[in-house]
């Protein structure tokens, strides 16, 4: 095999977005994935048409037009605004947190009654500098929403009940007094028209790749082919656990194929008591309504159980609580001082990242490391 320049482990947004970027400064690339497919996360399957997000809904929002650019110059977006519904024992809200929500809530239909009831939650509930999920939700939205639309949700999704988790999870989430249901505040937003393999596939374009091929199964074959890696995988498996195996939330999904046009009318519906035991249910089909596939009478769905992360399963989701930063913390010294490795994503940067975060710190990370060579 030849030698390379660059050697990227992992062919999800980051792998793929710095393979691009050194590929088209002329730099010789290989990128290899264990799995069978490229795309990490974002792979989709396409059944009968419809593109299903294999590994949980992908839906590309940012502020940042630099990024917007970046993406639309693969493959163009469409105009999909990601709105999800929420089923608390059959009644349906809106989400995120709006007048319109407030509105099923308690029957206020002005943004200072809203207001002033969730204000008085807050000062009933006495809380005045939020500590972790409970409080910080108490402190944004009241107790009632909090009980209804966030405390159950939350333990299913985490496992852990919500005064174990961190404040900034639930801050993710916009909170309006206006009759807005888009989820996100962001300036841009939008699915890849025929896909986000299009945009995995422009990116790798021209670019050497391996699938089924597992880093650690030849660790000093692949450490020996490239001047510099590129590693996306889990840091506390780069390391071999030697400070302790992190957490993760990984998702089980249970996807079917129905015979009906339109099974929720929506894209996402998350449930949000314990009465169901996913988290949620993703009807791909209508995150692109272009596809002409949409009009056919079979859609597919996907529900979601959020499970804890074992040995053999995907790791999705990095849980940053005190225990698992401080091991972090140790691994990250260590990546800190390797001259020929660079560690990027949601793994081995152990962060819950958004895709166009992910794609700026891999724009980030090769004009710090080699963007003026
Ligand atoms: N969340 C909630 N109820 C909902 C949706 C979200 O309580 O109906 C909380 C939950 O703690 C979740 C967090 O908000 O983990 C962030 O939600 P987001 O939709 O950003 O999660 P993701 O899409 O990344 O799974």
């Amino acid at each position: 095999m030849s030698h390379y320049d660059y050697l990227i482990v992992g062919s999800g947004l980051y792998g793929a977005t710095f393979a691009y970027l050194a590929h088209s400064h002329g730099k010789r690339c290989l990128v290899i994935d264990k799995r069978h497919h490229l795309g990490g996360n974002i792979h989709c399957e396409n059944i009968n048409g419809i593109n299903v997000h294999k590994y949980g809904a992908h839906i590309f929002h940012t502020s940042d037009k630099r990024i917007w650019d970046f993406v639309n110059g693969f493959v163009p977006f469409n105009r999909y605004t990601n709105s999800p519904i929420a089923n608390y024992h059959g009644k349906l809200y809106n989400l995120p947190f709006n007048m319109n929500t407030f509105y099923q809530m308690w029957g206020v239909t002005t943004p200072d009654e809203a207001k002033n009831i969730i204000d008085k939650q807050i000062q009933e509930s006495g809380i005045t500098t939020p500590n972790n999920l409970e409080e910080q939700a108490i402190s944004l939205v009241g107790r009632d929403i909090y009980e209804k639309l966030i405390k159950e949700y939350t333990e299913k999704q985490w496992g852990r009940k919500c005064p174990d988790l961190p404040t900034f999870i639930i801050r993710r989430l916009p909170v309006r007094f206006t009759f807005d249901n888009n989820y996100f505040n962001d300036t841009y937003q939008g699915i890849p028209i025929g896909g986000y393999n299009r945009l995995i596939d422009g990116l790798l374009n021209g670019i050497d790749t391996l699938t089924d091929t597992d880093f650690f199964t030849d660790r000093k074959k692949w450490e020996q082919i490239a001047d510099i890696i590129i590693f996306t995988g889990k840091i506390d498996e780069f390391y071999d656990y030697r400070f302790g195996k992190l957490n993760y939330r990984t998702v089980r999904f249970e996807t079917e194929c129905l015979n009906t046009q339109n099974y929720q009318g929506n894209a996402v519906v998350n449930y949000t008591s314990h009465e169901q035991p996913y988290t949620r249910i993703i009807e791909h089909k209508h995150f692109e309504p272009e596809n002409p596939a949409y009009m056919n009478k079979q859609t597919i769905i996907s529900k979601e159980y959020s499970v804890e992360w074992q040995n053999g399963m995907e790791p999705f989701y990095p849980i940053n609580n005190e225990s698992n930063t401080s091991i972090y913390t140790q691994y990250k010294l260590l990546a800190d001082n390797e001259q020929h490795i660079i560690f990027g994503g949601r793994l081995a940067e152990y962060k819950y990242y958004d895709m166009d975060d992910v794609i700026a710190k891999a724009m980030n990370d090769w004009s710090k490391f080699n963007g003026n060579n």
